[in-house]
């Protein structure tokens, strides 16, 4: 196969870009159209990606149908927990080549795609071949008026061909989220990864293959969202259900082509999300894991804090030791294990997060940390970097404070009581999740129910334990997926009634 990535990529010396194909029925296809693929540390040329024309994603999605109806659909769970197994296996020996797959499309440090992204890839089909094998279904001695008894009980059954649309932001995590569970429950599916992220999903194609996926359980459709890849492959008949990652307003299109074939969806949207700091808080713990929430990915996770409430007696304090963490956190090159900071996706993208930093001066904010874009004298200055920034003073309605950004930025405001903190959190169109800092037992279990959100994480952020729901309320999503709750989507349940 192509080449995906190599050292010199990130230092934009790289003469002759490698072509990305799409994998349709087992093998690697070209199209006629291709995208260039753009680093975003220094703006080079990385590959050229084959872009899926309504073809490719018809032959898509007739291989995966022929598949579901072929051994795969006659698999034993068991014997398709074993290939997901290989799977993971597989990922596991490419580590290296889906970590710079995943550096070069995105500019993440590689420390962290070494201790995140990738392992959680080979996680998720585990994880999920687990489940799949060790779930029961429900069954009831139905006893009637008249004496009469039956037994009921529900039989999982694969929902069909299920269309995978997944961000750039978390490539490999993301994908392998839904792909792991779709697959433990016997469906065949067709993927379509961002169209700034199409390497890894295109080694995991490979991993697909080297592990023994029948050819069609996979495929792999390169491309944009309207009028391309995206949009051909959510209007298609031929699709049963679709699992989206991405932004809310995408969410709603989808959804009203979804409407046509009355399509299963599964949405994992936007969020504006609070993080809440009470005064009787370890205030080291709050601010580093603030520090976390706020920066991680360059601010470019779902769960990212964008918004901080501090209970007034220690707000000041708090908002000068962030500042200066925020100030301290150090840009390099993705290749240094010292590396934190890290680019946004694209030029447009840091267009998008810039007129916010410059928005929020307009609304009338503090800018207390970064503001702007940070200066290399190097080949990075290409890229797409803007500086870590911590703002106060804006209201509660100011767009700023309301908007999803999705880059590295919070803005901090204090509160006086605990129901004013709740509100103020709660005060958003999203309702993804939330953070609360406090040593109060009692307190932590009440913004459980307090937070209209699907995440509350107490003295922590973005711990993770792949059996518990996952998704959000409000504009945030749509259905939860992870453990129990991914195989409900994953299958269809038909109950079976048998008298005694
Ligand atoms: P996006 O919605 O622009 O794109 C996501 C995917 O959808 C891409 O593959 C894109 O090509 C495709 N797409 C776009 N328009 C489409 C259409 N009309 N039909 C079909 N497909 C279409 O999102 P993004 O900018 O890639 O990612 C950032 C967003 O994702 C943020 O809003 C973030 O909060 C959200 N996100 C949510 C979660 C979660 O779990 N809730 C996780 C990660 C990211």
């Amino acid at each position: 196969m192509t080449t995906l990535w190599r050292p010199e990529l990130l230092s934009g010396e790289s003469s002759s870009p490698g072509l990305l194909r799409n994998f349709v029925d087992g093998g690697f296809v070209e199209t006629g159209t291709t995208f260039p693929k753009l680093g975003p540390v220094t703006g080079a040329h990385l590959f050229d990606v084959c872009e899926a024309d309504e073809a490719t994603v018809d032959a898509a999605v007739t291989a995966a149908r022929t598949a579901l109806n072929g051994p795969w659909g006659r698999m034993s769970e068991q014997e398709r927990a074993a290939v997901l197994r290989d799977v993971a296996d597989e990922l596991e020996r490419r580590f290296d080549d889906l970590v710079a797959a995943e550096v070069g499309d995105t500019g993440k440090s590689i420390s962290q795609a070494r201790t995140l992204d990738i392992p959680r890839g080979a996680a998720n089909f585990r994880a999920f071949a687990d489940f799949a094998t060790t779930t029961p279904t429900e069954s009831y001695t139905t006893v009637l008026p008249d004496g009469r008894r039956a037994l009921n009980y529900a039989v999982r059954k694969p929902a069909g061909v299920v269309a995978i649309i997944v961000p750039w932001n978390l490539p490999l995590l993301l994908l392998t989220w839904k792909v792991a569970p779709a697959l433990a429950c016997g469906n065949a599916v067709v993927v379509k990864p961002s169209e700034e992220t199409p390497a890894s999903a295109t080694v995991l194609a490979e991993a697909m293959a080297a592990a023994g996926v029948p050819p069609g359980v996979f495929n792999l459709v390169h491309g944009f969202g309207p009028a391309s890849a995206g949009e051909f492959l959510t209007r298609h008949d031929g699709v049963d259900a679709i699992t989206f990652t991405g932004e809310s307003a995408t969410g709603t299109a989808i959804a009203k082509a979804a409407a046509d074939g009355v399509k299963a969806v599964s949405f994992e949207l936007g969020g504006k999300n609070a993080g809440v700091v009470f005064a009787d808080a370890n205030l080291d713990a709050a601010i580093e894991g603030s520090v976390r929430s706020t920066f991680t990915n360059g601010g470019q996770v779902c769960l990212c804090t964008e918004r901080l409430y501090v209970e007034r007696p220690v707000y000041e304090e708090f908002c000068e030791r962030l500042a200066l963490r925020a100030d301290a956190l150090t840009f390099g090159w993705p290749s240094e294990e010292s590396t934190v900071n890290m680019p946004l996706i694209s030029r447009q993208h840091r267009d998008k997060v810039l007129g916010y930093y410059d928005l929020a001066r307009t609304e009338g904010a503090t800018v207390l940390a970064g503001g702007g874009v940070p200066s290399f004298g190097d080949a990075r200055d290409n890229g797409c970097y803007v500086q870590p920034t911590v703002v106060t003073g804006l209201p509660p309605d100011a767009r700023t404070t309301t908007e999803e950004i999705f880059g590295p930025i919070c803005h901090v405001a204090p509160f006086d009581t605990e129901d004013e903190a709740f509100a103020q959190a709660n005060n958003s169109p999203y309702g993804l999740a939330a953070t609360v800092w406090t040593r109060d037992v009692g307190r932590a279990h009440r913004a459980g129910t307090a937070l209209d959100v699907g995440l509350v994480w107490v003295n922590t952020w973005f711990l993770r334990d792949l059996r518990t729901p996952f998704g959000g309320t409000k504009l945030s999503g749509l259905g939860r997926e992870g453990g129990t709750h991914s195989l409900d989507f994953y299958s269809e349940l038909t109950n079976v009634c048998v008298e005694l």
